[in-house]
């Protein structure tokens, strides 16, 4: 799928080996081709390195969704550890007869079945019931809009006891969920009216009193933030990333001499990069890259990210997702100056 040896995206072979939505992820995986060596990274860290916390916490997130098609995947990921011979809980913690299933938890189990029944809208679930999520499409699609908050109510209450009994020990009697759902909804319902009273004028007054006061104090950053210029020999380099449209990035490099005058400006348009830090040390890849081509091998290059420059200065640990990337693409490139030297500018 890969271009050999100037290292992109083959876009006709993607577009006709996987679905688009799959293509168009692929294509937004940034290609560094001074980066040889496939490496194995743990998505669920900034470094890119796996941590017992990160583990534990992402295990967290799974069990404590309120969604219940997560409760059903963590049931059958339960299963297929016991499978494995991981030592973990596969029965109800409620009432450890059955399996954990979305259908048990919500629907079977003796305490929802409880809370469904004394909740105003007395629902009795009998054999004919085998599906919850089935119930639920038609409780959806026939309920009006206040039964359906308070069915929502109790699905959230029920899981929300079910996680307090495993996480914190905290049996949650049925009754005190049915109060719970009515308060919740009370509360909803509050918060939402309290929203719509707000009077226009005001509040659009008030952002834009916000932003001019911002700009106020943007334009004074500015003026004791001006552009110097670099000592006679060395080409200053500044670049920035900014977010164009919702997902795409922005890349801007100008490489200005001693004298101020201009030798080379570049744009590009940038899919897919989600954080700012990512799209920063992207812009200085770019800009090292741009340079080299242009001949200039006497640099100063400058970026108002801290992060993005105290990684490219310095021989740290470079983190291993595509920020690592970028930065060590500079450092494959850095050693082709006879001077470079990188500095944060405020902005
Ligand atoms: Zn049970």
């Amino acid at each position: 799928m890969v271009f050999v040896p100037s290292k992109g995206w083959n876009h006709t072979i993607i577009d006709q080996t996987v679905l688009p939505f799959e293509g168009e992820l692929i294509k937004q995986i940034p290609l560094i081709p001074e980066i040889k060596e496939d490496q194995l990274m743990w998505p669920h860290t900034k470094e890119g390195v796996y941590a017992v916390k990160s583990g534990y916490n992402l295990i967290c997130q799974w069990e404590q969704s309120a969604n219940p098609s997560s409760a059903q995947t963590t049931s059958q990921m339960r299963s297929q550890l016991c499978n494995r011979d991981v030592q973990c809980q596969i029965l109800c913690s409620r009432c450890l007869e059955k399996i954990e299933t979305m259908n048990h938890v919500f629907m079977e189990c003796q305490y929802a079945a409880k809370i469904w029944f004394g909740s105003k809208l007395g629902v009795r679930f009998t054999a004919s019931h085998r599906d919850f999520a089935e119930w639920l499409i038609y409780s959806i699609t026939h309920l009006n809009n206040n039964d359906l908050s308070y069915v929502a109510a109790i699905i959230y209450g029920i899981w929300y006891a079910r996680n307090q009994l495993i996480f914190e020990i905290n049996d949650i009697e049925d009754n005190t969920i049915i109060t719970l759902a009515s308060k919740w909804i009370n509360e909803y319902q509050n918060v939402n009216t309290k929203d719509t009273k707000v009077p226009i004028d005001t509040s659009t007054y008030g952002i834009r009193q916000q932003a001019s006061d911002r700009n106020r104090k943007q334009h004074s950053a500015n003026q004791s933030n001006r552009w110097k210029k670099p000592i006679k020999g060395i080409i200053k380099i500044n670049c920035d990333a900014n977010l164009a449209v919702e997902g795409r990035w922005g890349l801007g490099v100008l490489c200005r001499n001693f004298e101020g005058e201009l030798l080379a400006a570049a744009t590009w348009e940038i899919p897919g990069i989600a954080e700012p830090i990512l799209a920063e040390a992207c812009a200085l890849y770019y800009a090292v890259k741009l340079v080299l081509d242009c001949g200039f091998f006497n640099v100063l290059i400058e970026s108002d990210c801290n992060k993005a420059i105290d990684l490219v200065k310095e021989e740290c640990e470079i983190p291993k997702p595509y920020l690592g990337d970028f930065i060590r693409g500079v450092f494959c490139n850095k050693t082709k100056f006879s001077y470079c030297n990188f500095g944060h500018i405020r902005r």
